[in-house]
């Protein structure tokens, strides 16, 4: 698994023990979704409920990778508009206007 490899090498230490507790779920998500869920611990930005890496895509409570300021509105992907969300938190978010607070 060299992506998996890869994604642990960018990571703190702290970063590292949190990632390895999930790798058999997290070896499956691409590598944004892993340095996204590591740095979030795994909780949901939204809701602030912990996030399940392993349930499949199409369950609502499934992990997605949420843009803060969203694309349509000129949002990045970048790693620091990124926040790890449920399917069903993201989705009743929508795409918001520009104007919706962030919360640090
Ligand atoms: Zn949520």
């Amino acid at each position: 698994m060299s992506d998996w490899n890869r994604v642990l090498a960018d990571l703190s230490q702290a970063d590292r023990d949190f990632a390895q507790v999930w790798r058999f779920e997290l070896k499956h998500r691409s590598a944004t979704f892993c340095r996204v869920f590591v740095r979030d611990r795994g909780r949901c930005w939204i809701c602030n409920k912990f996030v399940h890496p392993g349930l499949p895509a199409g369950d609502p409570k499934s992990g997605t990778v949420d843009h803060v300021h969203a694309l349509m509105h000129g949002g990045s992907s970048m790693l620091g508009n990124l926040r790890l969300a449920h399917s069903h938190c993201n989705n009743e978010r929508g795409a918001p206007p520009p104007w919706y607070p962030v919360r640090p």
